[in-house]
């Protein structure tokens, strides 16, 4: 089976968020309701997390996730990293050490911020009382494997200092975390036309570390999938609105939403 399912897909502040409510929302909409992000990836028999959202406790709770193979961070942003103390019971469950993927600046982010979580490689701490994490530095432009998945991290730009997307399959499925564009070097990396693009849509008319609508449309018109998923939406985004924006391949995501990957 291969299958992604979005977590969370709202911004950092979630939907409705205390400071600015709902806004021009529709709260009848219970696809507007949004926790921050997080994506699930079973890929025949990986198990993925990308990023581990602050809602995550709930996220594991709500679909059952009790097994992981890794954990792939994008980038050092608390609604991107600070649920990453939930991955004890993961490793409570599977009484055994979980190896997490990131770039040098969000792989120092966390030893710096979560020492108290990472194990050294081998040694398994007592899953009782101690996390284990086991950090690997990932390059952009560098592919690695995780059980025979070959995974392709690339290099976003104009959002921070380092924040990767992932390519998986040679393209098959793409996942593209909080970007202002990309890099040529990461277009290279999709050798086949994608069966899956997930992109953030923080707010339709962007922000100088976010694309917009403009941008987000011309790189899915760029990168041409069979279908795009629209994720990381603000309190500006309704459900109903990024549809009619947006063209029939593309549509808007919503919490514990699940994409079937055909073979
Ligand atoms: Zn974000
Ligand atoms: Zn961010």
């Amino acid at each position: 089976m291969r299958r992604l399912t979005i977590l969370g897909c709202g911004a950092a502040p979630g939907v409705p968020s205390l400071g600015r409510g709902w806004r021009v929302f529709d709260p009848d909409n219970p696809k507007n309701r949004r926790s921050r992000t997080s994506v699930f990836l079973e890929y025949d028999d990986v198990r993925l997390l990308i990023d581990t959202s602050p809602d995550l406790r709930l996220q594991l709770l709500h679909n059952d996730i009790r097994h992981l193979d890794g954990v792939l961070y994008t980038h050092a942003h608390a609604d991107h990293v600070h649920g990453i103390d939930d991955i004890r019971e993961i490793n409570r469950i599977m009484r055994q050490n979980l190896d997490f993927y990131a770039g040098t600046k969000t792989v120092k982010y966390i030893k710096h911020n979560f020492s108290y979580l990472l194990s050294k490689p081998n040694k398994v701490n007592d899953v009782v009382r101690l996390p284990s994490m086991v950090p690997h530095v990932i390059k952009a432009n560098h592919s690695f494997e995780i059980k025979g998945l070959k995974i392709m991290p690339i290099k976003l730009l104009n959002h921070c200092p380092e924040c990767l997307g992932y390519v998986f399959n040679d393209g098959e499925i793409v996942y593209i975390a909080d970007f202002k564009t990309i890099a040529d070097s990461g277009y290279k990396q999709i050798k086949r036309r994608p069966k899956l693009l997930v992109l953030p849509l923080t707010t339709p008319y962007g922000q100088p570390a976010h694309a917009g609508t403009e941008d987000v449309l011309a790189v899915i018109e760029r990168i041409n999938p069979e279908k795009a998923v629209i994720n990381h939406m603000a309190t500006e985004c309704d459900y109903n609105q990024v549809m009619t924006l947006t063209p029939d391949n593309v549509v808007p995501a919503y919490d514990n939403m699940k994409i079937d990957i055909d073979d």
